[in-house]
């Protein structure tokens, strides 16, 4: 049997692959066959590059390039999905949602720069400290909010205090962070976010370097 013939594929003089062939008898190559195997080959290769383009830029749009963690947007269409399952299979779920304290404070005396690295720093802690199928996101501008399925209240305070604990051995830096979990009394995934916005609220009022909570509890039948 003949040969593979590879035909390298180019977009806009980007290698984006090879295009491999098996002839299946020999055939005479001439010109005539070369330009139009060089006409298929740049057809596939834009259509790759623009596919993985769509790829990198849709990845690019979903995420935060300081810390690497999934967005907002992100956490949001996962949330959405994570909750609409929780209230389908009563399944547990709950919210953190951690605040670094003081840190105009950090940035003004160490500056910008040493600011982001601590902000991916944390990152990277956080990441260490939950499971793969909990969900880190950078919320916001030095919040960080993450989500855990399939876990109680008790359990996702226990791990706010974890993580609390840990950030501080390994920076020196206190955080607060507010824990909510899903009751089947809330409506949306935004009422768990804003519970934990309020629970983080408290510990600050309360002093910052700690966790609070809250939870809803079904209202006691008559
Ligand atoms: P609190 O303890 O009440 O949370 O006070 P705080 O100073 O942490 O909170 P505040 O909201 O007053 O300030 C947040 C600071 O976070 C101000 C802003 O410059 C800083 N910040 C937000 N995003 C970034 C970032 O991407 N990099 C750096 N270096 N700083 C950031
Ligand atoms: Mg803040
Ligand atoms: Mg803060």
């Amino acid at each position: 049997t003949p040969a593979p013939l590879l035909v390298a594929l180019r977009s806009r003089n980007v290698k984006v692959g090879m295009m491999c062939l098996f002839p299946k008898r020999l055939f005479q190559m001439d010109a005539d066959v070369l330009e139009l195997l060089q006409i298929i080959a740049n057809q596939i290769a834009i259509v790759s590059e623009n596919a993985l383009l769509y790829e990198k830029t849709r990845s690019l749009s979903l995420h935060d390039h300081l810390t690497g963690l999934p967005n907002r947007r992100f956490l949001q269409l996962e949330i959405e999905r994570n909750f609409a399952k929780s209230k389908r299979y009563k399944t547990n779920l709950s919210v953190l949602m951690l605040d670094i304290d003081n840190f105009k404070q950090f940035n003004d005396t160490n500056g910008h720069i040493a600011g982001d690295t601590l902000l991916a720093d944390i990152a990277r802690i956080i990441l260490r400290e939950v499971r793969e199928t909990d969900l880190a996101a950078r919320y916001g501008g030095e919040e960080f909010l993450v989500l855990l399925p399939e876990t109680k209240f008790q359990q996702a305070f226990e791990i706010a205090e974890r993580l609390r604990i840990s950030i501080f051995e390994k920076t020196s830096i206190t955080v607060s962070i507010g824990v909510s979990s899903f009751s089947e009394n809330l409506q949306s995934a935004i009422d768990m976010i804003n519970d934990a916005d309020r629970a983080l609220y408290a510990a600050k009022a309360h002093g910052k370097n700690r966790v609070e909570g809250i939870y809803r509890q079904l209202p006691a039948e008559k």
